[in-house]
This record gives structure tokens, C-alpha cells and sequence, in this order.
């Protein structure tokens, strides 16, 4: 199964994360955003994520 990534689209951030598991790979950017990105955690925000990934 090809591992998932995808790039914090922050700016001036740098961070990469990956997954083999989309559920666990989505729930890691949204706790990254929210934490150090002041984003709401929200459906659409999800959605963007889901969007946002690329296999590696
Ligand atoms: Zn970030």
C-alpha cells in the first residue's frame, strides 16, 4: 500500500507529514493546523486535506 503525504500549506512552514492510513494521516495535519495554526477543525478543512494528499 503506497504511503500518503502531505505538505502544511502554511506559510513559512516547512512540515511534511505522512501515513500509510488516510484517517490517521488527516486526523495528524488537522491536530498539526489546529495546534500550531490557529485553524478550526472543521469538515471543510478536512475536506482540504483529503484533497491535499499525494502518494509518496
Ligand atoms: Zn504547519
Amino acid at each position: 500500500m503506497a504511503r500518503k503525504y502531505v505538505d502544511c500549506a502554511a506559510p513559512g512552514c516547512t512540515l511534511r507529514l505522512s501515513a500509510e492510513d488516510e484517517k490517521e494521516l488527516e486526523t495528524a495535519v488537522v491536530d498539526h493546523a489546529v495546534m500550531h495554526h490557529q485553524v478550526q477543525d472543521t469538515p471543510a478543512f478536512r475536506e482540504r486535506v483529503r484533497q491535499a494528499m499525494k502518494e509518496e
